[in-house]
């Protein structure tokens, strides 16, 4: 299907204003963005508008129940400028995963792909083209009923954001593996984006970043035994040269980033595995030097290579310096990005 968005543009780009060389991340947007309602069962209002502040009723039932989810994802340039989205039907179909389980609407993959494309296009100019920066998409829907009795809502907004982000510095990472605090549960929320997610995450993490940490090893909600992710990215092991990370388990996010990194993996030969993985072994692993990498993945990082990870009284140290898995994989997502190294899988989606 091909919608109609009525599109209202600024009256100047504030593009000239910017500097390129000097991003602050999340803080500067381009000059659209794109909106939606859903009302009476249907997405109606498709519109593109100048970025600006969106009054709300005080009762908006996000801002009481948290009736709200969200996606992000990056586009970039190649040498002659034309835009790519990294696997854009991904997030669509992720975005619904978490709408249906947040007991929101679906939102219509084709209306998805199309408001990303259209305000990708639009905003090409403030795609950076210097190596490592990107544009950051936040499509994202929360619910907009006025009401203080608790109920789901029968009208959501949907918004899709475009900003500019710097190359993201990939300083290696202090973890903390605690077993006080859950992010996620099977049966609980884990597996959706939902903006709670990350509400629930802030307190442990500020713990962690007290004592001298990053970010937090999220191990599962019943024995406290199986690690589940880092922070808010997916985790991966490298022991024995075999390459590892959780399976999915219904508490865990399936990241994208995860899934594209498990395919070039394999196809490169290295042996990767998803299984259950005990904090224990990776400490053990680490004890007795079989232990050689850990990394984060996710969209804003790639990759985020870690330098210590402490359980208990337990600290295992990794040498940074040498970390031949994820230092290749990230500079092979990147490349395909900047289109430096052949995109094998189609993952680029030319922004048309
Ligand atoms: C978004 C997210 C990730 C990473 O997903 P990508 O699709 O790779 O960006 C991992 N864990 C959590 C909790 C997340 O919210």
């Amino acid at each position: 299907m091909n919608y109609t968005f009525n599109i209202t543009k600024v009256e100047k780009s504030a593009i000239h204003e910017f500097d390129f060389d000097n991003i602050p991340f999340g803080k500067v947007f381009a000059d659209h963005m794109f909106m939606a309602d859903y009302i009476d069962g249907q997405w109606t209002n498709l519109t593109i508008q100048p970025m600006a502040p969106i009054s709300t009723h005080p009762a908006n039932m996000a801002w009481h129940y948290g009736q709200a989810i969200f996606e992000g994802m990056k586009a970039s340039r190649d040498a002659e400028g034309n835009a790519f989205i990294f696997r854009p039907e991904m997030h669509a179909q992720r975005f619904n995963k978490s709408a249906f389980r947040m007991n929101m609407p679906q939102m219509p993959e084709d209306l998805f792909m199309q408001a990303v494309h259209t305000l990708v296009s639009m905003e090409k100019e403030w795609i950076p083209k210097q190596e490592g920066s990107a544009m950051y998409i936040r499509p994202f829907m929360y619910a907009t009923d006025h009401s203080i009795g608790i109920k789901v809502s029968n009208t959501y907004r949907f918004i899709i954001l475009v900003l500019p982000v710097g190359p993201y510095y990939n300083h290696p990472v202090k973890l903390l593996a605690q077993d006080k605090y859950i992010r996620a549960v099977v049966g609980g929320v884990g597996e959706a984006k939902a903006a709670g997610n990350y509400a629930a995450a802030m307190y442990p993490t500020t713990l962690a970043k007290e004592a001298g940490f990053d970010q937090v090893v999220w191990l599962d909600g019943v024995e406290k035994k199986y690690i589940q992710e880092v922070g808010t990215m997916n985790i991966f092991f490298v022991i024995n040269n075999e390459i590892l990370t959780p399976a999915l388990d219904g508490a865990i996010l399936d990241g994208i980033t995860r899934n594209s990194l498990i395919t070039l993996f394999k196809d490169q030969g290295y042996k990767v595995t998803e299984r259950r993985i005990t904090i224990d072994e990776v400490m053990e692993a680490g004890k007795n030097g079989n232990l050689t990498e850990i990394f984060g993945s996710g969209t804003a990082a790639v990759v985020a290579p870690v330098s210590t990870l402490q359980h208990n009284e337990e600290i295992v140290e990794l040498d940074t310096n040498n970390r031949p898995i994820s230092l290749w994989a990230y500079e092979t997502i990147n490349g395909m990005r900047n289109r430096t190294i052949e995109d094998k899988f189609g993952w680029l989606s030319p922004a048309k």
